[in-house]
C-alpha cells in the first residue's frame, strides 16, 4: 500500500479533527497543522498516538516547509463570532494562508484543496446557488473579512493554477455541522442545542425566517476527499452542501423537540449583512465526484446532541 503523507491546516477544528482521522483511517501519514485560535487539542487527542499521525503548531500566516503529497488547507476561523474577533487576522489568514501553502504546494508539487465558502455568494440574489453565480458581497462589511478574504484565496488558486501549473482543487462548503463544534463556537446549530441542554433562552437573531441549508460533518469529508481524488483536470470550485432549507425558526424548533427542552424562543437583532437565504446547488458534484450528501438533519442533529450531552 502506498501510504501518502498528507497535510490538513486547520486540523485542530471542528471539520479538520474529522478529515485527519477519516485521512488516518484510509492509511495515509497526516500532519496536523493549528495556531489553535478556535481549534482544540482535545479534538484529536485520540489520534496522538498513532505513530503515523503529527501534530504541529504553526499559524500558516508564516511559511511552512514540508515534504507531503496533498494539501488540505482549511487554517481559517470559520464562525462568525471568532472570524470577526480579529477581522486583519481573519483576512491575513486566509491570503498569507493561502499564499504560503500554494508556494509550498509549488515547490514540493502537491495537490492542494482549498476549503472556501458558501460566503464567497455573500447575500445571495439567485436562489439556490450554483458555482457560476459571483455573489453579492460588501466589501466593507462585518463578514467581509472573511468573504473578501476567502475570495481572494480561491483567486490565488485559480493564478497558481494558470500560472504555475499547481494541482488545485476548489470546494465551497456550506454551513456544516456535528460534533467537536466548540461549545461557544458561536454558529446556529451548536449555540441551539446548548442553549436547549441548559434550558436557556434559544436566541434566534431577527425574525428568524433567514434561511440556512445544514449538512453534517462526514458528508463533507466525504465530499473532500472525492474532490482530491478528481482528475488533475478539474480544479472545481464546487459546492459541497446539502440543500435541505430551513428557516432558522425551524431549527430553534425541531432542537427544542428533539432535546426534550423547557427553552423558549428569544428574538434578538440580526447582525448586519446576515444572508436571508442559502442552498446550494450540487448538480455539478454529483456529476464530477459522484457526490450527494446522505445524511438528513434528524439524524446528524441526534449525534451532535449525543456529542453536546457528553460535554455539558
Ligand atoms: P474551526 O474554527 O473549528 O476550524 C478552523 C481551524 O483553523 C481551527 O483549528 C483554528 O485554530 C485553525 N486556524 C485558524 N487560524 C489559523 C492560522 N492563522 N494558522 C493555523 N491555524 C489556524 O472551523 P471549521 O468549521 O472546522 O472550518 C474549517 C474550514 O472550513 C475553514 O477554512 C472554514 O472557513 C471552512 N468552512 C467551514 C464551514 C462550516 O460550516 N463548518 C462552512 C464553510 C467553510
Ligand atoms: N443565528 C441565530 N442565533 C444564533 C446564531 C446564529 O439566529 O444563536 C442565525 C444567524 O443570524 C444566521 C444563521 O443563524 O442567520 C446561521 O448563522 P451561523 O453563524 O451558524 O452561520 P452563517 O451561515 O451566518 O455564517
Amino acid at each position: 500500500m502506498i501510504r501518502k503523507k498528507i497535510l490538513v491546516t486547520g486540523g485542530a477544528g471542528f471539520v479538520g479533527s474529522h478529515l485527519c482521522e477519516r485521512l488516518l483511517n484510509e492509511g495515509n501519514e497526516v500532519f496536523c497543522l493549528d495556531n489553535f485560535f478556535t481549534g482544540q487539542k482535545q479534538n484529536i487527542i485520540h489520534l496522538l498516538s498513532n505513530p503515523y499521525f503529527e501534530l504541529i503548531r504553526h499559524d500558516v500566516i508564516n511559511p511552512f516547509h514540508i515534504e507531503v503529497d496533498e494539501i488540505y488547507n482549511l487554517a481559517c476561523p470559520a464562525s462568525p463570532v471568532h472570524y470577526q474577533y480579529n477581522p486583519i487576522k481573519t483576512i491575513k489568514t486566509s491570503v498569507m494562508g493561502a499564499i504560503n501553502m500554494l508556494g509550498l504546494a509549488k515547490r514540493v508539487n502537491a495537490k492542494i484543496l482549498q476549503a472556501s465558502t458558501s460566503e464567497v455568494y455573500g447575500n445571495p440574489l439567485i436562489h439556490p446557488q450554483p458555482e457560476l453565480y459571483w455573489g453579492n458581497v460588501n466589501p466593507i462589511g462585518e463578514r467581509s473579512c472573511y468573504d473578501e478574504g476567502k475570495r481572494a484565496a480561491e483567486t490565488l488558486f485559480s493564478d497558481y493554477n494558470k500560472q504555475n501549473n499547481v494541482r488545485i482543487k476548489i470546494v465551497r462548503i456550506f454551513n456544516t455541522y456535528g460534533p467537536r463544534m466548540h461549545p461557544n463556537d458561536g454558529r446556529v446549530v451548536s449555540n441551539f442545542i446548548v442553549q436547549a441542554l441548559q434550558n436557556q433562552d434559544i436566541t434566534v437573531y431577527g425574525v428568524g425566517q433567514q434561511t440556512r441549508s445544514f449538512q453534517y460533518v462526514d458528508d463533507l469529508v466525504e465530499g473532500m476527499i472525492k474532490m482530491m481524488a478528481t482528475e488533475d483536470s478539474f480544479t472545481g470550485p464546487v459546492n459541497i452542501g446539502n440543500p435541505s432549507e430551513f428557516t432558522i425558526v425551524e431549527l430553534a424548533e425541531k432542537v427544542i423537540k428533539m432535546t426534550g427542552s423547557k427553552s423558549k424562543i428569544v428574538y434578538q437583532p440580526l447582525p448586519s449583512d446576515d444572508p436571508l437565504m442559502r442552498k446550494p446547488e450540487i448538480s455539478i458534484a454529483k456529476k464530477e465526484l459522484n457526490w450527494t450528501p446522505n445524511i438528513k438533519l434528524e439524524t446528524g442533529l441526534e449525534k451532535t446532541i449525543k456529542f453536546f450531552q457528553t460535554i455539558i
